[in-house]
């Protein structure tokens, strides 16, 4: 028989548990009136379907692209016959970020591979995420100026694949000219089983991180090309303040 005498209820924080890291938020608040969403996309909506003074219950319908707000593009966004997003392994997503700050790029100024990005080179292994950090999502919902964002020479993507990057993060909406100038970092890395994540914000707050880590998961939908994130990054490195245990 079981009684409470066998069961063991924790009184305070136990030595051992690993000390509660604080969260940063890398994904846009989904607002119907407050986004940036590219003319060709499908518009967002979110309306009550039930309220509690009607109904007793409150629910919501939305409505919106695979590839609103901050996203993840599966490979089959380009590639005929690519992973849908649903067949992506979850530890795709989750792991050590490399973040490279990029805060002179200028609009629609290119990232090369050379300048910008191979001095990271030994950085890059299988299993690092990749987040470049423009200072674009300050220009969220001031379209004008967030479609004009910098892009990625698409030479990048396939340096990047060849050194075992699988996840790219962007915080502008696109890693290639938007509205212009077709896909082709999108091609290339998509098609090399990649996955790029778009409309990410915040990532000037892991500017002084030891060991940013990340987690970048969809929504798993069967068969899209594409699923909204709820990304959030921590600093998995050791403070001076927990060294000694
Ligand atoms: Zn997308």
């Amino acid at each position: 028989m079981l009684t409470f005498r066998h069961i063991c209820i924790p009184t305070q924080a136990n030595s051992t548990m690993p000390p509660k890291r604080e969260l940063v938020d890398l994904s846009h608040s989904l607002d119907p009136n407050h986004i940036s969403l590219w003319r060709t996309m499908p518009r967002f909506t979110c309306h009550p379907f039930t309220t509690i003074a009607k109904d007793t219950f409150s629910i919501h319908t939305i409505s919106m692209g695979t590839h609103t707000g901050t996203h993840v593009d599966a490979p089959s966004h380009f590639i005929d016959g690519g992973k849908s997003i649903d067949q992506i392994p979850l530890d795709t997503f989750h792991g050590p970020a490399l973040v490279i700050h990029l805060p002179s790029k200028q609009a629609s100024e290119c990232i090369s591979w050379e300048k910008d990005l191979r001095p990271y080179v030994d950085r890059m292994h299988p299993g690092v995420i990749v987040l470049l950090h423009t200072g674009w999502s300050q220009y969220w919902t001031k379209d004008l100026e967030y479609f004009a964002h910098p892009y990625v020479e698409p030479q990048a993507a396939k340096e990047m694949l060849k050194l075992g990057v699988q996840v790219v993060g962007l915080d502008t909406p696109n890693p290639d000219q938007t509205g212009v100038g077709g896909h082709p970092f999108h091609e290339v890395f998509l098609g090399g089983g990649g996955v790029i994540v778009e409309n990410l914000t915040n990532l000037d707050k892991l500017r002084n991180f030891i060991e940013p880590t990340v987690n970048l998961a969809p929504i798993s939908i069967v068969g899209t090309d594409g699923a909204p994130v709820r990304g959030v990054a921590w600093d998995a490195g050791k403070r001076s303040d927990e060294a000694a245990s």
